[in-house]
């Protein structure tokens, strides 16, 4: 029997704002006291009343504005009623049939399969709500301890369409959310800290008829995201293949396992008893020909202040520098690696080999520079080599001044201790020999002192030549050609 999967994600975001949601409180994830960031209004005190975190709302209606949504000129805060004891107020402020976004899409841009980078997944909605205390288990698990620092913190929460049908598909949405919360510098959204969450809902059927939601919770990394569903897709399977029968219900994630296990049967929306916050004031985002008027929010303005998303980024990448989609991804998630490379080639402007400059450079920064940044632990910060200096070093080897091999230690050298390339070969004497005449006697040295090698080659092992070329490149401290070796122990040997 075939049955279709078919999967929607629900994913959570704290905001990076100064104060908290409803609240003149901090809102900082690195504080390490316990409930110090806590007032009134994010204890629930009677009588304390919210006010709202206008940085907070432009923040989702920028990240709606990347995503091509509409943002709704009216929008409301409603009460998601509920008892836990991570939420004071026995209720959270949320928003349920006026959110501030709605519809859009996001392109599956970090794929590197040419096909699927041209999907894109629907979004339902985008709204704001506030994020709950934390509350931390005694290790006993008889006692728990709560810390209202992230109490009120402003949460955005994305819904998007039940259109994914696999776990990779999944995996690349909450990749592509990620980096683009970080590029329009809205949310750190770093999973493990709990920054950024994923919730899953699956159903497995037949027909065009979805079958029974099963949701997934706990999801801390893009991993546990597309492990979990590929495994809950092969559970549900088997089960209805056995003629089972799906329950609704909510369910964890054993990542040590890697397996799905039952939390509880699901609520239904009712169950929340939303209405609307009659504290707060219906929210009215202003459109353009509001402007005049003097908005609160201005769409206008909010667009002009976006960043290039990162998946026009990775077109203008790929595009301009001939990049593969794998090489562009590498370059779109580590911004200041993409700055880097475009720094240096600004400096290839004038030259007349400039494509192979770059796939030159392209090559030397990724494999030589980002490998020695990985182990001597080098960050960008303390890196001394710059792109006019890493540009001047890709120069002197397009245009045969020194060897490979010397580009690399002079490479090791600037990106430790700094300084110019030029200078350094000169100083060193590393310079690139190609003067024939000078290397014809190392050669004519080398055949006389080799007899036994020049022998072999002469009995057809050709590839002898290689030692040989090895022995005069030791001979003048790699700083010859090695093209250039060859050719001459070719005519020398006859
Ligand atoms: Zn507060």
């Amino acid at each position: 029997m075939k049955f279709k999967p078919t999967i929607g994600l629900e994913i959570h975001a704290e905001l990076k704002t100064k104060t908290k949601m409803f609240c003149g409180c901090l809102n900082d994830p690195d504080e390490k006291i316990p409930n110090k960031n806590i007032c009134p209004v994010c204890l629930a005190h009677p009588g304390a009343l919210p006010t709202i975190n206008k940085a907070a709302v432009e923040e989702v209606v920028i990240v709606g504005l990347a995503l091509g949504s509409e943002i709704l000129e009216h929008s409301k805060f409603d009460r998601k009623n509920y008892f836990y004891p991570d939420l004071p107020k026995g209720y959270q402020i949320s928003q349920y049939d006026m959110p501030l976004c709605k519809g859009g899409k996001l392109l599956l841009f970090l794929s590197e399969d040419p096909e699927e980078g041209k999907k894109s997944i629907q979004i339902t909605r985008v709204h704001l709500e506030e994020d709950t205390a934390r509350l931390i288990h005694s290790a006993d698990k008889k006692s728990a301890l709560i810390d209202f620092n992230r109490a009120g913190v402003p949460l955005m929460e994305l819904v998007t369409e039940p259109v994914m049908h696999n776990g990779k598909e999944a995996r690349l949405f909450a990749q592509g959310l990620q980096l683009l919360l970080k590029r329009l510098k809205v949310s750190k959204a770093d999973m493990e800290k709990g920054q950024m969450r994923c919730e899953v809902n699956i159903s497995l059927s037949k027909d065009d008829k979805l079958g029974t939601k099963v949701e997934i919770k706990n999801l801390n990394s893009f991993r546990a995201v597309e492990k979990a569903i590929d495994f809950e897709i092969q559970r549900q399977k088997d089960l209805l293949e056995k003629g089972g029968q799906v329950v609704q219900e909510t369910r964890g994630w054993d990542a040590g396992k890697e397996i799905t296990y039952s939390q509880r049967l699901k609520e239904e929306a009712q169950d929340y008893r939303y209405f609307p916050e009659p504290d707060l004031p219906l929210l009215h985002v202003h459109s353009e020909k509001e402007k005049a008027e003097g908005s609160l929010f201005n769409l206008e303005e909010l667009k002009k202040k976006m960043p290039e998303t990162p998946w026009q980024q990775k077109e203008k990448i790929k595009n301009s520098y001939g990049l593969s989609p794998k090489e562009a991804n590498l370059f779109i998630q580590d911004e200041q690696l993409a700055d880097f490379f475009e720094r240096t080639v600004e400096e290839f402007k004038e030259i007349k080999l400039k494509d192979k400059a770059i796939s030159l450079a392209f090559n030397y920064l990724l494999s030589d520079l980002k490998g020695l940044m990985e182990t001597e632990l080098i960050d960008w910060d303390n890196l001394k080599i710059n792109p006019h200096n890493f540009s001047k070093l890709i120069i002197l080897l397009l245009e045969d001044r020194i060897s490979s091999r010397i580009a690399k230690d002079v490479l090791v050298e600037v990106a430790k201790k700094g300084g110019d390339p030029e200078e350094i070969i000169k100083a060193k004497g590393l310079e690139q020999v190609s003067d024939t005449n000078e290397l014809k006697i190392i050669v004519t040295e080398i055949i006389k002192n080799n007899s036994i090698a020049v022998e072999d080659y002469k009995k057809g092992k050709i590839n002898v030549i290689k030692f040989l070329v090895g022995q005069a490149m030791a001979k003048t401290r790699g700083t010859a050609a090695p093209s250039v070796l060859e050719k001459l122990f070719k005519e020398q040997l006859g």
